[in-house]
């Protein structure tokens, strides 16, 4: 089928294709946990949200390890990904393991039940770990439909009373480091990304190229010209898959949440004018 030669993206073979151009650059892979403790001048941050599909996190994780690369991988506490061998492999591949927490949505939007279940919740994550690594970052997972956000528990809490040292949306300066996430299946679409939208006026006024960013292969071309010093990547493994079955699911699925998604948007800006306006 030529279209699916041409046009299928978000595989693992691209995955590798990124890892391999990534290899033969001057930049250091590192992850989120590394990047907050040692600040590398030149590095791309690696960071993978579990948020189904756990297998397909594993095939990504053990791509990464064959080319001496680690990454971190953010659980979510949910049936389908709290897999305690999983986990326990991918860390003993040398991989971070963070806590992709949802607690204000768990504690519908009540931050006194949310913080207790965070200290649940990160217990049971630590107790899967223990003896093999520490968990010390954590990563709020988006819940495009609430009003509220997971991480506005740190408005009332400090995580840092939890032995954590970071959140990579509070904690990681995106005016120095270029945040490129595949949110929607696509590199490039502003508009739908609606919790995982991060003010970077700096960098996008500082190199125009990235405004033509698209596909996996253009992210790549931005890493080989080596432009940009920093660079954090947020590849969701649930959506790149070989199985050309479930690539053609994927695509459709995500079609239809971008289609949702793109509603939320443009729900929520009328909203915000309304509010702006009666101000
Ligand atoms: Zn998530």
């Amino acid at each position: 089928m030529v279209w699916g030669k041409i046009l299928r993206d978000f595989t693992l073979k691209k995955y590798e294709c990124l890892l391999q151009a990534i290899k033969n650059t001057n930049y250091s892979t590192c992850t989120v946990q590394d990047f907050l403790k040692f600040e590398p001048e030149k590095c791309v941050i690696l960071r993978h949200d579990v948020d189904r599909a756990v297998n397909r996190n594993l095939e990504m994780a053990k791509l990464e390890h064959g080319y001496g690369i680690n990454s971190t991988y953010y659980f979510r506490h949910v049936e389908e990904t709290f897999k305690p061998e999983i986990i326990r492999q991918m860390a003993e591949m040398g991989h971070e393991i963070g806590f992709h927490y949802e607690v204000m949505d768990k504690a519908n939007g009540d931050p006194k039940k949310a913080i207790e279940i965070f200290k649940e919740e990160l217990e049971d994550l630590r107790k899967v770990t223990e003896n093999v690594t520490e968990i010390k970052t954590v990563c709020m997972h988006g819940n495009p439909l609430k009003s509220w956000s997971n991480r506005d528990l740190w408005q009332e809490y400090d995580f840092k009373d939890f032995g954590i040292m970071g959140e990579p949306y509070l904690s990681i300066d995106y005016n120095k480091v270029l945040y490129l996430t595949d949110t929607g299946r696509t590199w490039a679409d502003l508009n739908i990304r609606v919790k995982d939208t991060i003010e970077r006026a700096g960098l996008n006024a500082a190199c125009s190229d990235l405004k033509t960013i698209y596909s996996t292969y253009d992210v790549i071309q931005l890493i080989r010209s080596e432009k940009i010093s920093r660079i954090c990547l947020l590849v969701h493994p649930n959506r790149w898959c070989d199985d050309f079955g479930g690539w053609t699911k994927e695509l459709a699925f995500q079609n239809m949440k971008n289609v949702g998604k793109a509603g939320i948007v443009w729900y929520r800006n009328r909203v915000q004018k309304s509010r702006n306006y009666g101000v």
